[in-house]
C-alpha cells in the first residue's frame, strides 16, 4: 500500500528522542487511566484535559468507583469538557468493565471497542498504551498526518476515504515498538503537523511528504462544507427569583443529557408548566454556540417571580446564581449564568452605594 518503508522507524526514532514522555497518563499501564485520558483528549487539547483529568481521577481513582457513583456526579466533574455524550458512555463503560469483566478491562483492542463509548480507535490506543498490542490508531490527528503525508484527497469523514485510511494505518504498523510509534504519530499530529501552519522543517517525514512536495499542505486534509450545517434556536426562560435560579436536568440522553439547563421552551408554556407567574420578563441577547454538526442560537429570557416556589416535579433545583455557573451546566449555560450573577452583584453593589 506505501511506498515508504521507512515511515514508522522514522516516527519512532523521533519520538523517543523529541516526543513528550511526561503526560500525567503516560509512564502507566493502568488500562483506567489511559482509557479516562484518551476519552478526555478526543476533541479537546492536552492543556485542557489536564486538569479534568487530575480532578477526576481523585474523586474516582478506578473502575468501580466510578462505576459505583451516581451519574450526576460524573457529569458535574466532566461539565466545561464538552460533548457530555462521551461523560455519559464513560460512567455506563465503568459499570460493563464491572458487570461483564470483573472490573478489568479487556486486552484486545475487538472486545474495548465493544464497551459503551470506546470507538476502534481508543480501543486500538488503550491496547497499544496497557497491554502492548499493535493496533491501529486513526483519530483527526492521524487522519491529518496520513491525509498529507500520502496526499490522499477527499473529505476523511466520507466512507471510502475512511476506509482508505484505515487500510494505510494498519499497513504502517510496525513490528516493534508500537507504543512509541503510536505515542508518535498522536505527538506529531498534534505538536508539528498541526491545522494551521504545520512545521514541516521539524518534521522527521518531511523528505518524503508529498504534500509539502506539492506545497499542499494547508488543502489536506479535504475540509467539509461548513456553509450546509443547519442552523437551529432554543429558547431558555431563566425564571429568578431572591438571587437563585431554577435550573431542570434534561434527560439522560439528546443534546447535553443529563446536565442541569433553564427550563427551554416558549415563556408562556414553560410558567404554565411550571404553575408559575413572572413579575416581569426581559429578553437577553442570544448567545450563539457551534457543534461539530449543528449551529445552536441560545435566545435567553429572564423573569422574575416572588420567592423561590416548591416544585412538586423531580428534577428541578432552585440555586443561587453564583452556584449555578459551577454545577453541572454546559458551557455556554455556564458562561449566561456568570453573566448574570455578575450584573446582578453590580445591581447589588450599586444599590447599596446609593
Ligand atoms: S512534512 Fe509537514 S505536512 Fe508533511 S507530515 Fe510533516 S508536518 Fe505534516
Amino acid at each position: 500500500m506505501t511506498d515508504f518503508p521507512a515511515f514508522s522507524t522514522r516516527l519512532t526514532a523521533w519520538q523517543k528522542t523529541a516526543g513528550r514522555h511526561d503526560l500525567p497518563w503516560q509512564n502507566s499501564r493502568d488500562p483506567y487511566r489511559i482509557w479516562l485520558s484518551e476519552i478526555m483528549l478526543q476533541q479537546t487539547q492536552v492543556a485542557t484535559v489536564i486538569p479534568y483529568y487530575r480532578r477526576f481521577l481523585v474523586r474516582f481513582p478506578d473502575v468501580r468507583a466510578l462505576a459505583a457513583a451516581a451519574v450526576d456526579e460524573v457529569m458535574a466533574h466532566w461539565a466545561g469538557l464538552g460533548y457530555y455524550a462521551r461523560a455519559r458512555n464513560l460512567h455506563r463503560c465503568a459499570q460493563a468493565v464491572v458487570a461483564c469483566h470483573a472490573g478489568r478491562f479487556p486486552d484486545q483492542a475487538a472486545a474495548l471497542a465493544a464497551l459503551p463509548g470506546i470507538g476502534p480507535s481508543t480501543a486500538a490506543a488503550i491496547a497499544v498504551f496497557a497491554f502492548g498490542q499493535r493496533a491501529a490508531i486513526l483519530d483527526g490527528n492521524v487522519k491529518r498526518v496520513l491525509c498529507r503525508h500520502f496526499a490522499i484527497d477527499g473529505f476523511p469523514g466520507a466512507a471510502a476515504v475512511h476506509r482508505q485510511l484505515w487500510r494505510l494505518a494498519d499497513s504502517l504498523l510496525p513490528e516493534a515498538d508500537i507504543e512509541a510509534y503510536t505515542q508518535g504519530l498522536m505527538d506529531l499530529g498534534s505538536g508539528l503537523c498541526t491545522r494551521r501552519r504545520p512545521a514541516c522543517q521539524d518534521c522527521p517525514l518531511t523528505a518524503d511528504c508529498r504534500a509539502r512536495q506539492q506545497g499542499r499542505q494547508a488543502a489536506l486534509p479535504t475540509a467539509r462544507s461548513r456553509s450546509a450545517l443547519p442552523e437551529r434556536s432554543a429558547t431558555f426562560v431563566l425564571l429568578c427569583a431572591d438571587g437563585r435560579i431554577l435550573l431542570e436536568r434534561r434527560p439522560p440522553s439528546g443534546l447535553w443529557g443529563g446536565l442541569l439547563t433553564p427550563p427551554e421552551g416558549p415563556v408562556a408554556l414553560v410558567l404554565a408548566r411550571l404553575g408559575l407567574k413572572a413579575r416581569h420578563c426581559q429578553p437577553l441577547p442570544p448567545l450563539r454556540h457551534s457543534f461539530t454538526h449543528f449551529r445552536l442560537t441560545l435566545e435567553p429570557v429572564l423573569c422574575e417571580v416572588d420567592a423561590p416556589p416548591r416544585l412538586a416535579a423531580d428534577g428541578y433545583e432552585w440555586l443561587a446564581l453564583a452556584q449555578a455557573a459551577t454545577a453541572g451546566v454546559p458551557t455556554p449555560v455556564g458562561k449566561l449564568l456568570r453573566a448574570l450573577a455578575g450584573a446582578a452583584a453590580l445591581r447589588g453593589q450599586m444599590t447599596e452605594d446609593g
